[in-house]
C-alpha cells in the first residue's frame, strides 16, 4: 500500500458537504454519477442496477473547473462535496449520523419524460421525514424530440440553442412536474426563476448521457450547503463517524467502510462499535474513483472529515452498517462510550427489524 501523508486540505474551517442522490429507478442515478465523476460504473453492472454503496469526493479544484462556463462568482468555502452512491431508500433509513440524516444535501433524481413515480414520492417522504434538504435533478433533458445537445453546457446556454418547439415541449414537461410536485404539497420552480430558496425547491434541469446541466448542479449544491449550513459544516473535534459496509479484504481481513461526517481520525485511535479497537489502517482510494473500485489504497495517518474511508482493525465482524464509531478520547469514560455504542447498535438493529 503506497503512503501517504494527504489529509485534504480544508479552506477555512469547513468540511466538505455530504450528498445523497436518490429516486424511482431508471430515472438515471448511477449514470449521473457516472457523469459527475467521469467514469463508467453503470457499464460493469448487471441490468445497471446499483447494488453497492459508495463514496465519491469531489475536491473544489474539479468543482470550479466544471462550473467556470456559469460565471457565477464560485467562491468555493467548502473543501469540497462527497457523494454518496445510494442504492436504495432502505439503506438511506438505516445510514445516519447520530440521530441525524448522514447527508447534508440530497439529489432527487426525476425522469422528465415520466414526471413523478412511486419511488419518487417514497424519496420525498423521507427526505421531509429527515428534514434532508433536495436538490430536484430533472433528467434525461436530450430525450426531448429534436433536443441539439452541447455537451457539458450550463443549461441556460443550451436552452438558448433549442427550437421554439422543443422549449415549449420543455416548459409544458416542467409545468407537468410542479404540478405533480404541488399535489405531493411542495412548491418547487426551476432554480434560476426561484427566488425564495429553502421555502421553494429547486429543479436543475440535466441530463446525464450529454453533461448538460451538470455544471448548474454542482454549483447550486456547493452554494446553497456552504451558504445555509454553516453551523452544520464547521469542522469539529468531535468524531461523527458512520459505518456504510462491512467487508473482507484479501491482505486486510474485515474492513469497515465509513463515512467520516466530522472530526478527524487518526492511525492508531482507540475506536468503540461492535468492540473496542484500535485502527491499524487508515485508507482511501484515489482521487477521483470511487471506494468500491479496486486498486491500491492510499493509505493516511490522519484524515479529516468529510471522507469515505476504509478501516482496517481487529474484531470488526460484528459491525453494523448504519452503525457509529466512536473515539475515544483522553478524557473519556470508556463504559460511557461502550454504553453509547451499544445503545447505538440496538436501535439500528430495532429499525432493521421493522423493515
Ligand atoms: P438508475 O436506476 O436510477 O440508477 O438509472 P440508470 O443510471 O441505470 O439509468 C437508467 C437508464 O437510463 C440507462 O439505460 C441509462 O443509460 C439511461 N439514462 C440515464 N440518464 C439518462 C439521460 O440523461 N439521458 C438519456 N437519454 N438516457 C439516460
Amino acid at each position: 500500500v503506497p503512503k501517504s501523508d494527504a489529509s485534504p486540505k480544508q479552506s477555512e474551517d469547513l468540511r466538505s458537504p455530504i450528498c445523497c442522490i436518490m429516486g424511482h429507478v431508471d430515472t438515471g442515478k448511477t449514470k449521473l454519477l457516472d457523469c459527475i465523476r467521469g467514469t463508467n460504473v453503470q457499464e460493469g453492472e448487471a441490468g445497471g442496477i446499483t447494488q453497492q454503496i459508495g463514496a465519491t469526493y469531489f475536491p473544489a479544484a474539479n468543482i470550479r473547473e466544471r462550473t467556470k462556463e456559469l460565471k457565477a462568482d464560485a467562491t468555493l468555502k467548502v473543501p469540497g462535496l462527497l457523494v454518496i452512491d445510494t442504492p436504495g431508500h432502505e439503506s438511506f433509513t438505516n445510514l445516519r449520523s447520530r440521530g441525524s440524516g448522514l447527508c447534508d444535501i440530497a439529489i432527487l433524481v426525476v425522469d422528465i419524460m415520466h414526471g413523478l413515480e412511486p419511488q419518487t414520492i417514497e424519496s420525498l417522504n423521507l427526505l421531509k421525514m429527515r428534514k434532508t434538504e433536495f436538490i430536484i435533478a430533472l433528467n434525461k433533458v436530450d430525450r426531448l424530440y429534436d433536443w441539439k445537445a452541447r455537451r457539458n453546457s450550463p443549461i441556460g446556454m443550451t436552452l438558448k440553442k433549442q427550437t421554439k418547439d422543443v422549449l415549449s415541449e420543455f416548459n409544458r414537461r416542467v409545468t407537468y412536474v410542479i404540478t405533480q410536485f404541488k399535489e405531493q404539497g411542495l412548491n418547487t420552480e426551476l432554480y434560476y426563476k426561484n427566488k425564495e430558496m429553502g421555502e421553494t425547491f429547486s429543479i436543475v434541469p440535466t441530463s446525464a448521457v450529454t453533461g448538460e446541466g451538470i455544471p448548474d448542479l454542482l454549483l447550486l449544491l456547493v452554494q446553497w450547503t456552504q451558504k445555509t449550513m454553516v453551523e452544520k459544516l464547521t469542522f469539529s473535534d468531535e468524531v461523527q463517524c458512520t459505518v456504510l459496509e462491512v467487508k473482507v479484504i484479501e491482505g486486510l481481513g474485515t474492513t469497515i467502510d465509513v463515512v467520516l461526517v466530522n472530526g478527524v481520525l487518526h492511525e492508531g485511535d482507540q475506536i468503540v462499535g461492535p468492540i473496542v479497537t484500535t485502527i491499524r489502517a487508515l485508507l482511501t482510494p484515489h482521487p477521483m474513483k470511487e471506494i468500491r473500485v479496486k486498486g491500491a489504497y492510499m493509505q493516511h495517518k490522519e484524515i479529516k472529515a468529510a471522507q469515505g474511508i476504509k478501516i482496517a482493525a481487529q474484531g470488526l465482524e460484528h459491525a453494523i452498517a448504519g452503525t457509529s464509531i466512536y473515539v475515544v478520547g483522553p478524557d473519556d469514560d470508556l463504559e460511557d462510550i461502550k454504553e453509547a455504542a451499544k445503545e447505538d447498535m440496538q436501535s439500528v438493529m430495532s429499525r432493521i427489524d421493522k423493515s
